[in-house]
């Protein structure tokens, strides 16, 4: 059982969003280490003209990242910061998978909004959840 906490923007509880979805028939990204639901596919976002991204952090890892408005599988692990950020006007977090602490990507909040920039290859598209 996933444990509720209010670390997403509107509160929701991670259950409470695969059993929307569920309804809906969404499919949704799971951790691909641990299988655990991360973001529903029509959280898919463009941001700054496009969904995927790859960037290159200041320790030369290069990353492929795709947008998301919303990750309710994630926790984030580190403080906004503005620094080296891949987005301007964005602070970044890091956001961990909630179940095994995989690193999934990074937060971004600016005054624009939040969204999620998730690792695309450490995340994988499955059916609709509990199907
Ligand atoms: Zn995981």
């Amino acid at each position: 059982m996933i444990p509720c906490d209010d670390d997403q923007p509107d509160g929701t509880a991670l259950a409470d969003w695969t059993s929307e979805t569920a309804s809906r028939n969404v499919r949704w990204y799971h951790c691909a280490r641990c299988d655990t639901p991360v973001t529903p596919e029509d959280a898919a976002i463009n941001v700054a003209g496009s969904h995927e991204h790859t960037f290159t952090n200041p320790n030369a890892h290069t990353f492929h990242v795709g947008c998301f408005t919303v990750a309710p599988g994630t926790s984030p692990v580190s403080a906004d910061t503005l620094e080296h950020t891949w987005f301007p006007g964005y602070a970044w977090a890091i956001v961990v998978c909630r179940s095994c602490s995989t690193h999934l990507g990074w937060r971004f909040r600016g005054d624009a909004g939040t969204f999620h920039g998730l690792i695309l290859d450490r995340i994988r598209l499955f059916g609709p959840t509990g199907v």
